[in-house]
């Protein structure tokens, strides 16, 4: 048996629309100034080259520059200052900082945001939700495909440890690079897709490489507000073609405030928690020596997963120090009618980030009446049950710790409580606009 869902698919290019309407041809290449051979030749996009070593080496020869300041502000004077480029150009399906966005009474700061526009002028379309690995399809659309407009930069590691930022240069098919494009159905300020080696057409499955890449982009930006995030196929990603999301929402995710319970700590000195007091049940990755010390768990544990087809959500917060990892089988249970029709008429599609507490909502009345107890109802039925939950950890630390007793590296700690202390919750009036870069400067 096959597991299919209906749902309306997201928009995320002005080139995904029905392919009918033809480019008028001007100039050179196919007239959508795409990606593909047709229109690359001679293209130029900004380069964001970061430095991999997360220390400035000071260099004592170097005349006058004590610390190694990049060129340029990835965050505020790059990625958002772009997007909002793109906004003025009117690039984007609907105005999403115009969206009503409150946060849900009560103890666990649930936000709401209407967002009637994302999910216009679209069928709904079939999704197989039963197979997390699928193979790449050319035929699919792809960010290949996506106007040269719609990319803000290329994200590359620096070749000599020194953060570069060239403003026009070349894209080099042969190295097919790493490009950070704007999401034309935002579901907050800042909403952007990371397309790791973009011109290999990657299916969306987590790679060790790929994963550190999305968190060097957490590191870089440097801010907590800043979170990136990935849904597996059979997990409400709807292309099949590497990507991870990211946006800016200055509160603090319920997730985020979540307490949690330590399980095992790594040679290398990852964390690894039971997130508690939570309606969807998952994992917590922090700590390592390196940045690539988690990365490499946290991404040998998303593998494991993904080889085991179980569905999947990951929430990179804290600028890169905390991994939240959630297997899911909402889409399983929806292809088995197993959610209540009162559930599936609101639509919500219980992605990265309705399950880490942004519950973007399509109807008014779901955004007038939105609850914690509605929010905590759809969310529990995304969460695997205690017991398949187990299982499914089971089956990650066989993973990881294999992988970690071939080098004698890990190390088994008692279970203990975690003291945590939710952060101030933010005012409500304070989501929104109290980042600089909302002013134009
Ligand atoms: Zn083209």
């Amino acid at each position: 048996m096959m597991l299919r869902i209906k749902r309306v698919p997201t928009v995320v290019s002005n080139y995904q629309k029905e392919e009918a309407e033809e480019g008028a041809s001007h100039a050179a290449g196919c007239g959508r100034n795409c990606l593909r051979s047709c229109c690359l030749p001679g293209a130029k996009l900004p380069l964001y080259a970061f430095n991999k070593t997360s220390k400035v080496v000071c260099e004592k020869d170097s005349v006058g520059s004590e610390n190694d300041e990049p060129p340029v502000d990835f965050l505020d004077s790059l990625l958002l200052a772009e997007w909002e480029d793109r906004m003025q150009r009117g690039l984007f399906r609907y105005d999403v900082t115009a969206c009503e966005t409150k946060v849900i009474p009560g103890k666990y700061g649930f936000i709401a945001q209407l967002n009637e526009g994302r999910h216009l002028k679209k069928r709904p379309t079939e999704f197989r939700v039963d197979k997390v690995l699928q193979p790449f399809d050319e035929n699919k659309f792809n960010f290949t495909k996506v106007g040269q407009e719609e990319l803000l930069f290329q994200f590359e590691p620096s070749k000599d440890n020194v953060v570069k930022f060239i403003p026009k240069a070349p894209i080099d098919a042969e190295n097919s690079p790493s490009v950070v494009a704007i999401n034309v159905s935002p579901i907050e300020y800042g909403h952007v897709l990371l397309i790791p080696r973009i011109l290999e057409c990657l299916p969306q499955r987590i790679d060790r490489e790929s994963f550190l890449l999305a968190l060097y982009m957490a590191v870089e930006a440097g801010n907590p507000y800043f979170r990136l995030g990935y849904n597996s196929l059979g997990a409400f990603a709807t292309i099949n073609h590497l990507h991870f999301q990211a946006y800016y929402l200055a509160t603090p995710f319920p997730i985020e405030r979540a307490p949690s319970k330590k399980i095992i700590t790594t040679n290398g000195g990852v964390k690894i928690s039971d997130i508690l007091n939570y309606p969807v049940r998952g994992l917590v990755f922090e700590g390592g020596n390196t940045l690539e010390d988690l990365s490499n768990v946290v991404s040998d544990s998303c593998i494991c997963l993904q080889e085991n087809n179980i569905p999947y959500n990951v929430l990179i917060a804290d600028t890169g120090k905390r991994v939240f990892l959630f297997p899911q089988c909402y889409a399983e249970k929806q292809a088995l009618g197993e959610v209540s029709s009162e559930l599936l008429d609101t639509q919500v599609n219980p992605a990265v980030w309705e399950i880490s507490g942004h519950m973007v909502l399509k109807r008014k009345e779901d955004y007038e009446e939105a609850s914690e107890e509605n929010a905590w109802r759809l969310l529990a039925e995304v969460s695997l049950s205690e017991a398949r939950l187990q299982e499914v950890k089971e089956l990650i630390f066989e993973t990881i710790c294999c992988n970690l007793d071939e080098n004698k590296d890990v190390t088994k700690t008692p279970v203990q409580e975690s003291a945590v202390t939710p952060p101030p919750h933010e005012d409500v009036d304070a989501i929104r606009g109290s980042h600089p870069s909302m002013v134009p400067v």
